[in-house]
């Protein structure tokens, strides 16, 4: 059978027969319309919109978003307009088409902008029918299906996409098979070379896991069995994404993720669910602390389940998950399962309320944000996994993002308490703003009637609810509040430098302002409220002018990093941070902004939160190139320095200086070398991993 074929008898199997010739006809429309067009692989373009069009067939999506899906590309690619479409096969098809095309590349002066527009509209129409989201995500698995017919660039750019938005959007909609798909696609073209150094490390290890694992399902069986309970059990094989990101995320090796065993249980009821944990608690012990009941709290996406930890035989981790048929349907689907079980009840409604909450938040933040790379920045955010649970004195339970404040749980609540708060209790104890909340905190905001937001919220806020409530409260207060504001900011920031506001001068005043290109004082005042000047930086040109005029002379790059210009911005000689790395500034009296790692052991943490301690981000398309120190442990052999000195040549760094320390067998070297950014210091060390007399590489800090 051809994939057409295919598409038609499975759906003949849900749809209407109507409904059935309608996608033959939408078939033969975008065939004609494609005519001529080929993919990278060199196969026909119609392939693309059919196999889409079976991804969710899959899922038992309805007639108009099948329809759309053999269309999706028509408008986009081809001369076939929007009219003719809703002509042809309806309105609501046309919408969806739309929904999925991109605007016209003409519109934006840079491909940043263009790809954040681009999402901006997709979002809405998303949040208009959410069937519009489905179409793209499955676009997208196709699309990471069939990466290997691009160029390798291409190939990295579109699966850092995936990693960062598509993957995300299909967790937050609990479509959990796609997801994972999309994961370990986005990571196999991401890190290509990691990806199959571990596909080899999985294979090789699941050998030996198979009569472990045979006899544990076997020792839960019968205890379930036991217990009078009717259970499916099985056993879960763990994605090498969710591998890798645990080796990362918890400095795990390999072998300590891969000899923690899962497993899934699948039971009729809730009931049972509660009983087959007291089950398995009675076969294998419970290492504490690692109970969570998603049953009671589901996830954000609608996610039910009971997890836990066991120590099974021979001490090893076994962590199990406990969840009825219909928890299970929902956790493979989750959204999508409203279409796949038509006629299953209550909990699918509950998941639906929950999306559409999150779909109308998602609108608000975008009609309060204007500029569109603000709000891909606000999405990020608000899709980053990891939620926390909280409770309002009521009892009322709250998901906010983890790293979550109490300014942002007081605006989940309402924009009213966000823009009134003053205080906060947590679990009845007295706590500050920007205090982060943790998983069953108990919150009670304290609100005044003439409290307002403060600037300085932005600062440590995590939502983007709560980002966007602020930033456009702060552009609509009055231009002479917003001055005095900024005054302040302004005086503190002076203070924290020891300086007296009281004793900058008229001149300096008049030549800060006019170096900044504005008219008057008052107007570089409002613009630190509004936050579009950093108050310390302001502050560093009035208190030292000198300084900063010579770091201007110099020329120093201005988009190093973002908002420092005119600011002496120094490369911390402790931690040697380059592009990528996550980076603080801190104001040192005559160096000017000091930039190290977030993680620089050198910087403590009273360092961290006082007011001289900026959070900076690199700047876009830095050309220069940064130093960094790496130490490679080699054999020691005639001609290794030059073999490695070539390898580091070969990806076009510079080496600024080399220490060698040897004994008998082994020679350290510590190089200080010259990169572009992260990406390129592990091109290098890539290289040196290579050379079979390098033993060991790293990079080091202090
Ligand atoms: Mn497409």
């Amino acid at each position: 059978m051809s994939e057409a074929e295919l598409l038609f008898s499975e759906t003949s199997k849900y749809l209407k027969s109507e409904d059935v010739n309608q996608l033959k006809n939408a078939y033969e429309f975008g065939q004609g319309a494609h005519s001529g067009q080929f993919r990278k692989s060199g196969e026909p373009y119609i392939s693309h919109p059919l196999a889409v069009a079976r991804i969710l067939g899959q899922l038992r999506l309805d007639a108009p978003t099948l329809t759309a899906a053999l269309l999706h590309d028509v408008v986009e690619d081809t001369h076939i307009s929007k009219a003719e479409i809703s002509e042809r096969f309806g309105q609501p098809v046309a919408e969806l088409v739309d929904g999925v095309s991109k605007l016209d590349k003409i519109e934006f002066q840079t491909q940043a902008e263009a790809q954040a527009e681009n999402f901006r509209k997709m979002l809405l129409a998303m949040a208009r029918d959410v069937r519009v989201i489905l179409i793209k995500l499955a676009d997208r698995l196709h699309n990471m299906q069939t990466l290997e017919a691009m160029r390798p660039e291409k190939q990295r750019s579109i699966a850092r996409e995936t990693l960062e938005i598509y993957a995300p959007i299909a967790h937050r909609l609990g479509l959990n098979n796609i997801y994972q798909e999309l994961l370990e696609l986005g990571f196999r073209y991401s890190f290509p070379m990691r990806y199959k150094v571990l596909v080899k490390a999985t294979k090789a290890a699941r050998g030996n896991r198979r009569e472990v694992v045979g006899k544990i399902l076997e020792a839960i069986t019968a205890k379930l069995h036991e217990a009078g309970l009717d259970a499916k059990v099985s056993g879960r094989e763990k994605h090498l994404y969710s591998i890798y990101h645990k080796m990362v995320e918890k400095h795990l090796t390999f072998s300590e993720v891969l000899d923690i065993y899962g497993f899934r249980v699948v039971v009729k009821d809730i009931p049972s669910s509660y009983v087959a944990l007291g089950a398995l608690h009675a076969l294998y012990r419970p290492i504490p602390g690692k109970f969570k009941d998603y049953i009671a709290i589901p996830k954000a996406n609608g996610y039910r389940s009971l997890h836990n930890t066991l120590l099974g035989p021979f001490g090893i981790p076994i962590e199990i998950q406990i969840r009825t048929t219909e928890m299970h349907r929902i956790a493979e689907n989750g959204v999508a399962s409203h279409w796949l079980y038509k006629n299953s009840e209550t909990n699918l409604n509950d998941l639906h309320m929950k999306t559409n909450q999150w779909l109308q938040s998602l609108l608000e933040t975008l009609s309060d944000t204007k500029d569109s790379l603000e709000f891909l920045e606000h999405l990020k955010i608000d899709l980053f996994p990891g939620d926390v649970y909280v409770f309002t004195p009521q009892g009322k339970i709250l998901t906010l993002p983890r790293g979550s404040t109490v300014v942002d749980f007081a605006y989940a609540i309402h924009s009213d308490i966000g823009n009134c708060c003053v205080a906060a209790k947590i679990n009845g104890e007295n706590a500050p703003l920007r205090s982060k909340l943790k998983n069953g905190d108990r919150v009670e905001i304290v609100t005044a009637p003439y409290a307002k937001p403060n600037p300085s919220w932005l600062g440590y806020v995590a939502t983007g609810r709560a980002r966007s409530h602020i930033r456009h409260f702060l552009r609509t207060i009055q231009y002479d509040e917003s001055v005095k504001l900024g005054e302040r900011m302004l005086a503190q920031a002076l203070i924290s430098f020891h300086v007296n506001p009281e004793s900058i001068t008229a001149t300096q005043w008049e030549k800060v302002v006019r170096d900044y290109g504005l008219k008057s004082k008052e107007e570089l005042l409002a613009d630190m409220t509004l936050g579009k000047q950093l108050p310390a930086v302001v502050a560093k040109r009035l208190a030292f002018p000198t300084e900063s005029e010579a770091s201007e002379r110099i020329g120093s790059d201005p988009i190093t990093i973002m908002g420092t210009e005119g600011l002496t911005v120094q490369f911390a000689r402790c931690c040697y941070p380059i592009p990528g790395d996550v980076i603080v500034g801190l104001f040192k009296k005559d160096q000017g902004l000091v930039i190290h790692t977030h993680d620089c052991t050198t910087i403590n943490h009273s360092q961290k939160t006082m007011d001289n301690c900026l959070d900076v981000t690199w700047g876009k398309d830095i050309a220069k190139t940064f130093s960094v120190k790496i130490k490679a442990v080699a054999v020691n052999k005639h001609g290794v320095l030059a073999r490695i000195a070539a390898e580091i040549a070969k990806v076009k760094s510079n080496i600024d200086d080399v220490a060698m320390e040897s004994d008998n067998d082994y020679t350290t070297m510590r190089f200080t070398l010259q990169v572009k950014n992260r990406y390129h210091l592990a091109q290098a060390m890539r290289g040196l991993k290579r050379l079979k007399e390098v033993l060991k590489i790293s990079r080091t800090r202090s």
